[in-house]
């Protein structure tokens, strides 16, 4: 029995909305939504496999669980999308070459 432990750094206080309820709610939004909206807008079928808040939450939990704020994106979309706007402050539309993945970012943390 490994459960997962929480993150011991700061982002912990705004992880701490992504329990089970939002991997429930995750997977019930995804089968909804099948499509990443980044690459339809750009006429490409791609599974989505996040959930993307489009306002940032940041810890505000009405914000978190409002369903107008969600987006499906495809793992790629999402990465490169918060990548840039963290950077710039803006969201861009879609140029997905497939990286890079941020190996901080906490999608991309490793098992264990
Ligand atoms: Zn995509």
């Amino acid at each position: 029995m490994t459960q997962p432990r929480a993150t011991d750094d700061r982002r912990g206080a705004t992880e701490r909305g992504y329990g089970a309820r939002w991997q429930k709610y995750r997977v019930w939004f995804l089968r909804q939504h099948p499509l990443c909206r980044y690459c339809e807008q750009i006429g490409r079928l791609t599974a989505a496999s996040v959930v993307d808040h489009i306002v940032p939450h940041r810890g505000d939990m009405e914000l978190f669980w409002n369903m107008e704020n969600h987006q499906p994106l495809c793992k790629p979309c999402h990465d490169s999308a918060k990548r840039r706007e963290e950077a710039t402050g803006k969201r861009p539309g879609c140029d997905v070459s497939g990286h890079p993945t941020d190996p901080n970012h906490h999608w991309n943390k490793p098992h264990g």
